[in-house]
């Protein structure tokens, strides 16, 4: 790998417009995420980069929810089976940590298909790192709207989420905790 043919690659999330970077980012956009499967890893911004090389290979970058994601093995592979479907035959996935994931890079869409999926998408915007915690917001049931619930338990049947219920129509639902 040359710095020339990672020339394409600054990990922002959005889709590069040259067209052969385009068709890796579209490859890998398709991948699902196991944990929540109506979102892509796009909808998750895990999604950060994608390039074609001069030599024909696929590079993607992707940012895992949080570190120590059971998930990103299953993603990585997911990620290169696409690519590789896509007429690359060689691809590399890079794993970037820095920065960390946060879900304001979920996209509305996303958000959107989360709550349709039955749990609450992340409310407002994670904290400035290093500035004040975020409290107080409401977390909304997915089912009624309603405003009026409680937290059940901190970490749900993921560690991004935390089961709460609703208190008016008695639900339990999974919020996505703002990261
Ligand atoms: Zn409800």
């Amino acid at each position: 790998m040359s710095t020339a043919e990672d020339r394409h690659l600054s990990p922002d999330g959005i889709r590069p417009p040259d067209p052969a970077d385009a068709a890796v980012w579209d490859a890998a956009a398709q991948v699902t995420d196991p944990e929540i499967p109506v979102l892509t890893i796009a909808d998750l911004g895990i999604l950060r980069a994608a390039a074609a090389t001069a030599g024909g290979s696929g590079v993607v970058v992707i940012t895992p929810t949080y570190s120590g994601c059971p998930a990103m093995d299953t993603i990585t592979a997911d990620v290169t089976e696409a690519v590789r479907n896509a007429g690359f035959d060689t691809v590399r996935v890079d794993t970037v940590l820095t920065p960390s994931w946060t879900t304001d890079w979920m996209t509305e869409d996303g958000k959107r298909k989360l709550r349709e999926y039955g749990i609450t998408p992340p409310s407002g915007h994670a904290a400035v790192r290093g500035g004040p915690i975020r409290v107080g917001l409401s977390v909304k049931c997915p089912r009624c709207d309603s405003l009026d619930t409680k937290e059940l338990a901190r970490f749900g049947s993921t560690a991004c989420k935390a089961l709460y219920q609703c208190r008016a129509c008695l639900e339990p639902f999974d919020y996505f905790k703002v990261l």
